[in-house]
């Protein structure tokens, strides 16, 4: 196959969008079940052999960053449960260019390792939190574990981890009654509640349409209890509509990739735990780059192979298409 020849220095797709964010997922296994993440019978996880090592992770990123990768968020699967994790993230912290790491993590083993992770060189991290209710939060994890996951946040804010954000994927009829004690719990804890509207990612049997609430219905649920005003973006790729508290006591997101799609300004692309390359949540396609890594491929073949796959970036989602086709993986296997 021949392929392009290219002279950015900034990954570009052929929408003219530059991808700087890259989210990398370190493992495809979990310690919770999700019910918006993973079909109710589970998912078979990845053999060992066919996740790649953290050398193999951190050569690619390095990579990526010098094809104009600034920002990098640590996710899966749940990324504490990896072993040699705090390891990883100091090496990560050591690529020059590299202005940002960020981890999602549902929380757990957070109390665990997070002055660890802070001396590693982790800034910020974003903890789910689907509830405050530890009946419903059991519910939608499978887990009962909101006591953990609460030391969690206090480690983290402990260890000095800000801004802290907890994400929650509203669904109606099972927490969106929970939407404004989760704002009311962020503020008096100096969190920033996020609000993510729910996605079909989760295996096909079990979203529909009227089990989104909507990023509007969100608002003004919050607003008609502590009033909101909006606030800019940090920047024009964010995901998050961000508020603030007009009683001036800390702010909200809102994440509505269902009703107000921002594939756009999208800056965003994945890489798996095994390895492959997904242009956008949604991909129907993968790139396999350990394929590549593995057969003894050269460096510039690997960018050559980023630049193209990202040139074929897609223009956005299709959750509002009536044909639209869930991917081969569900949000668990290809790192939220
Ligand atoms: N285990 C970690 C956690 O739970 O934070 C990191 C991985 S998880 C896949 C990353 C994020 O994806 C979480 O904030 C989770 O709430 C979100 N997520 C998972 N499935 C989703 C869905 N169907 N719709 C919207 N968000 C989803
Ligand atoms: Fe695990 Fe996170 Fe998915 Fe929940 S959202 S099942 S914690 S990966």
């Amino acid at each position: 196959m021949k392929l392009p020849i290219y002279s950015q220095t900034v990954l570009t797709d052929s929408y003219g969008r530059k991808i700087r964010d890259l989210r990398i997922s370190v493992t495809d296994r979990c310690n919770f079940r999700c019910i918006y993440c993973m079909p109710a019978q589970g998912v078979i996880w990845k053999r060992r052999e066919e996740i790649l090592s953290y050398e193999e992770i951190l050569f690619l990123t390095e990579i990526f960053v010098s094809l104009g990768i600034t920002r990098v968020r640590v996710t899966g699967g749940e990324p504490l449960l990896r072993r040699g994790i705090v390891g990883f993230i100091k090496r990560l912290s050591a690529i020059g260019g590299l202005e940002d790491i960020a981890m999602t993590t549902n929380g757990y083993f957070l109390a665990d390792f997070a002055e660890a992770l802070v001396a590693a060189g982790l800034r910020r991290v974003s903890i789910s939190m689907d509830s405050v209710a530890p009946e419903i939060f059991a519910s939608m994890t499978k887990v009962s574990a909101l006591d953990r996951v609460l030391d969690g946040i206090r480690a983290a804010q402990a260890s000095g981890l800000a801004p802290i954000k907890i994400n929650m994927v509203v669904i109606r009829g099972v927490n969106d009654a929970e939407i404004v004690a989760l704002a009311e719990f962020a503020r008096t804890h100096g969190l920033i509640a996020r609000y993510i509207e729910y996605m079909p990612l989760d295996g096909p049997s079990q979203w529909s349409r009227e089990k989104v609430v909507s990023g509007k219905e969100i608002y003004e649920r919050v607003n008609a209890v502590f009033p909101l005003e909006p606030l800019q973006r940090h920047r024009i790729s964010d995901t998050a509509k961000r508020y603030r508290f007009v009683d001036g006591e800390g702010e909200i997101g809102i994440i509505a990739p269902v009703t107000e799609p921002f594939c756009g300004a999208c800056s965003r692309i994945r890489l798996t735990a095994d390895g492959k390359l997904r242009t956008c949540l949604f991909s129907l396609v993968e790139h396999d780059l350990r394929g590549l890594l593995r057969s003894g491929a050269s460096r510039k073949h690997i960018e050559r192979a980023i630049v193209e796959a990202v040139l074929n970036k897609e223009p956005g989602h299709r959750i509002n298409e009536p044909d639209y086709v869930y991917p081969e993986r569900t949000m668990s296997c290809i790192g939220g």
